[in-house]
């Protein structure tokens, strides 16, 4: 058996199965390991995809779409709400279809994908792994680090991983079924009520199903996710059924290193979630082929820009957000109301076709003089 690869990739999430997938396309040979037996279960994730984020990346194939998406619907902390129509914005996707198809992709173009391989260490350019109760060594010429929110590998190559209180959005869901919404549009709802320092979502999988949750900031409250989510779901939907429950944590900090001479980390293991919206599968599925890229350069003695792709592509963006962020978790709930008031103004009731959450955020800050005092050395 070959236990030697010019590229191991660790985890076969979004990111390193289209960190697979690319390597493998450009001639790569490539080994890609998973923990668990299934890929894709358990699901730790809302599904949503932004189709612009994503963009010249991947193409989603039907088959992975649970369904499609028209638009949002907006609440206030009041109950007040405002729906934005924006045609074809995305998708709520079945991971458990999903992240196995792109590892299969991988897999069609030459990976080599093992599933309960788990990586337990690395020594020099070897990557331990205990494989069906025994341990196994496969030696890597690159390495890319795509094991998610509690990535090892990026400790294992020497980097600070630690996520305190502060960088950290801490999530509840429910896949819920019995219930009757619009399919056609995501709910979002912001306030202290259900979710001071995040906010509260519904995704539809179908018009009887969808993924609810909410993501709070620890340090802004005592409260538990899951006693919030309890709380919203008994009084919005006394009758629904809880098909699956779902916790986790979105980082909401960029490393300052996250890669090194043979390795590279990429999606949730290098923190490039998004920190307003907590959405990570796009950038993770970005950096992925970045990295690849990178490395498949590196192999043929050719100079790579992933430090600068990764800045220009994903951390410029992930730093403005990361402070309308922080200017997010100074309002209370009056505050928020003002913050409504205006997008309602903005975008209630329109159609749109392009929404630049950048521009959105400058323009409520500029109507309002309170947000623009509070934003002053924040964001500009
Ligand atoms: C409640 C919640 C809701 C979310 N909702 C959304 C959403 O709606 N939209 C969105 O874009 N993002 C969402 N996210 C974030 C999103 O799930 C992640 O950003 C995304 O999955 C990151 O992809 P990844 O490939 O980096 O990591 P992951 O998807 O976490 O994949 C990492 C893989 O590595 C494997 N692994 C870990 N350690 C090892 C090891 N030692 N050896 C082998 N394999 C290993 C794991 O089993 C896993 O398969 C949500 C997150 C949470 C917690």
């Amino acid at each position: 058996m070959n236990n030697k690869y010019d590229i191991i990739v660790v985890g076969a999430g979004p990111a390193g199965s289209a960190a697979a997938l690319t390597a493998a396309e450009q001639g790569a040979s490539v080994l890609l390991l998973e923990e668990h037996e299934n890929i894709g279960v358990p699901v730790q994730c809302a599904e949503a995809l932004a189709r612009s984020t994503i963009n010249g990346y991947l193409d989603i194939k039907p088959e992975w779409i649970c369904q499609s998406l028209s638009g949002s619907i907006i609440r206030a902390p009041d109950g007040d709400e405002f729906k934005i129509t924006y045609p074809d914005v995305g998708w709520v996707l079945d991971r458990t279809r999903f992240d196995p198809g792109l590892a299969q992709m991988a897999k069609d173009k030459g990976a080599t994908v093992r599933t309960k391989a788990k990586a337990i260490g690395i020594q020099d350019n070897t990557v331990i792994v205990s494989e069906d109760h025994t341990q196994k060594n496969y030696t890597f010429n690159f390495l890319i680090g795509a094991d998610g929110i509690a990535s090892r590998v990026g400790r294992w190559m020497g980097i600070d991983t630690r996520l305190g209180p502060h960088r950290i959005e801490v999530c509840a869901g429910y896949v819920l079924e019995g219930i009757d919404i619009d399919p056609q549009y995501a709910r979002v709802i912001f306030g202290h009520e259900y979710a001071p320092g995040g906010y509260a979502w519904l995704f539809p999988k179908s018009r009887t199903s969808a993924n609810v949750g909410l993501g709070i900031a620890p340090h802004k409250t005592k409260k538990k996710a899951y006693a919030l989510l309890k709380k919203w779901i008994r009084k919005e939907f006394p009758g629904a059924v809880i098909k699956e429950k779902i916790f986790g944590g979105v980082p909401a900090r960029v490393l300052e290193r996250f890669s090194g001479k043979d390795f590279f980390l990429v999606g949730d293991a290098a923190r490039f979630t998004d920190p307003l919206s907590g959405a990570g599968i796009a950038n993770g599925i970005k950096s992925g082929v970045i990295a690849a890229r990178s490395a498949v350069l590196r192999l043929h003695g050719k100079k790579d820009t992933y430090v600068k792709e990764i800045k220009h592509k994903i951390l410029d963006e992930i730093a403005l957000h990361f402070q309308i962020r922080s200017l997010y978790m100074k309002l209370n709930d009056d505050e928020y109301g003002e913050v409504y008031k205006i997008g309602r103004e903005i975008l209630g009731g329109k159609t749109v076709h392009d929404l630049n959450v950048t521009h959105v955020a400058k323009a409520i800050i500029q109507s309002s003089p309170r947000l623009l005092k509070l934003s002053i050395g924040l964001l500009f």
